[in-house]
């Protein structure tokens, strides 16, 4: 809500309301300068209606729940088209109207679009006078004259102010990191924010640390983060600018560095090796291990002991499986036990494997070439699969290996002729960081940095 577009009203009503012999001795001036009345009075509170934009329903039929006539309620509606299309409002938009109390004028009225914008509403005047005042008004107050309206509305968008901030904060895992101290949604940032920039920094770790199982109770982590901030603590946007993993003893930096003409975000560590890895560690996204694995194996189909060379994760039917590493695929089809299938070959001699699929990702076959991250299938149970799951392999030199205990090979490190750059820009942050945790002592949730 705009305070600004209040004061012009308020300080109408003031008028108006000073002018009414409201202390039972009559008045004649209408200039608010009240004899009557020595201390300073609040003019009375403007009375608020508000109603909700329920689904089928069109903003005019809120507007009649709001009390506005059938002429009025139109010239609300052709009053908001320059800043915003009335067919485009969400469902579950709430409308609030301010008047003047005891069923008196309209003061404002409003409804917030979205997080960042709110929709603003103020009657200028009536709609005679006002189409004689010229430019922009004149059409917009000829069309309030057409509706047959009192009064010319004027809309406009407000956005929301977000406030920028460097933000600190560590936890000490207990079971996973969205349990930790900072997911309260104490400080600046509200809880689902806090969850999110926890999300980013898996992404950044993700190919160093499974966050889902390696995390242990006592690990801590930190974090350094330029963010937006609306008043309600959400944020609009973020960035992790650096952070320190210590998890099971082993401290991994993390630092934010754009690079290229076409600037791309990656994380390095201290020494400005990348913390993104050639292969990501799992090809969910969320992923859950059912059958690691296991050269003796008692398969439960076979009834005998086969030996599991893949990782099975359990997921829904559906669920789409990322290409770990860029590649081509050398297979895309049925194959023996493993049902519909997808085989990658990827430099530096090494193939994955994704089996049991129950359909291929779009434009999937053989010869595609396919980046990391990159949808390849989905999640079902065709071949000699008991219930929809996704077996995976990795094959080094032609040998089978344990994808999760494999030491992925790291994508290229900050190249020579960047370095400097790299001193310069991203190190400081790491040191940032620090510095702002001495500060902290045992106070784990989000602190704001002083620059
Ligand atoms: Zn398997």
């Amino acid at each position: 809500m705009a305070a600004a577009a209040l004061v012009p009203a308020w300080a109408g009503l003031a008028l108006v309301w000073a002018a009414v012999p409201g202390c039972g001795r009559g008045q004649d001036s209408g200039r608010g300068a009240s004899p009557v009345s020595v201390e300073p009075r609040e003019p009375p509170p403007l009375v608020e209606r508000s109603a909700r934009l329920s689904s089928g329903r069109t903003i005019t039929g809120v507007l009649f729940d709001l009390g506005f006539s059938t002429s009025e309620a139109y010239a609300v509606v052709d009053a908001m088209r320059p800043v915003a299309n009335p067919r485009r409002v969400r469902a579950g938009v709430v409308f609030s109207l301010k008047s003047e109390p005891a069923g008196g004028a309209p003061v404002i009225l409003s409804a917030q679009l979205d997080a960042d914008r709110t929709l603003v509403w103020i009657p200028w005047a009536t709609a005679g006078p006002v189409a004689a005042a010229g430019n922009g008004s004149v059409g917009a107050a000829g069309r309030a004259q057409q509706f047959g309206a009192e009064r010319l509305w004027i809309a406009r968008i407000d956005s929301t102010a977000a406030r920028h901030d460097t933000l600190v904060a560590r936890a000490v895992i207990r079971d996973n990191l969205f349990e930790a101290e900072w997911m309260s949604g104490a400080g600046p940032l509200d809880r689902r924010s806090s969850i999110e920039v926890a999300l980013g920094l898996e992404a950044v770790y993700g190919w160093q640390v499974d966050f889902w199982r390696d995390l242990r109770e006592g690990d801590e982590i930190a974090v350094l983060a330029a963010v937006q901030i609306r008043p309600d603590g959400s944020y609009r946007r973020f960035s992790v600018l650096a952070a320190e993993l210590t998890n099971r003893g082993r401290t991994l930096a993390a630092v934010r560095f754009v690079m290229g003409e076409v600037p791309r975000t990656e994380y390095f560590d201290e020494a400005g090796e990348a913390l993104r890895g050639q292969f990501l560690r799992s090809p969910l996204e969320v992923s859950r291990i059912t059958s690691a694995f296991n050269p003796s194996r008692y398969h439960p189909i076979l009834r005998q002991v086969r030996p599991h060379r893949g990782v099975d994760y359990g997921a829904p039917r559906g669920t789409p499986v990322r290409a770990t590493g860029a590649g081509t695929a050398v297979r895309a089809g049925n194959w023996r036990g493993y049902g519909l299938m997808v085989e990658l070959r990827h430099p530096r001699n090494m193939r994955t494997r994704y089996a049991h699929l129950s359909r291929l990702g779009t434009g999937i076959g053989v010869g595609t070439v396919v980046e990391q991250g990159d949808v390849i299938g989905h999640v079902g149970d065709s071949g000699l699969a008991t219930a929809p799951h996704l077996h995976y392999e990795f094959l080094r030199g032609g040998v089978h290996v344990d994808p999760s205990r494999l030491d992925l090979p790291r994508a290229e490190p900050v190249p020579d002729s960047l370095k400097a750059a790299f001193r310069a820009d991203a190190l400081p942050m790491l040191a940032r960081l620090r510095y702002a945790l001495r500060q902290m002592n045992r106070r784990f949730s989000w602190r704001r940095v002083q620059d």
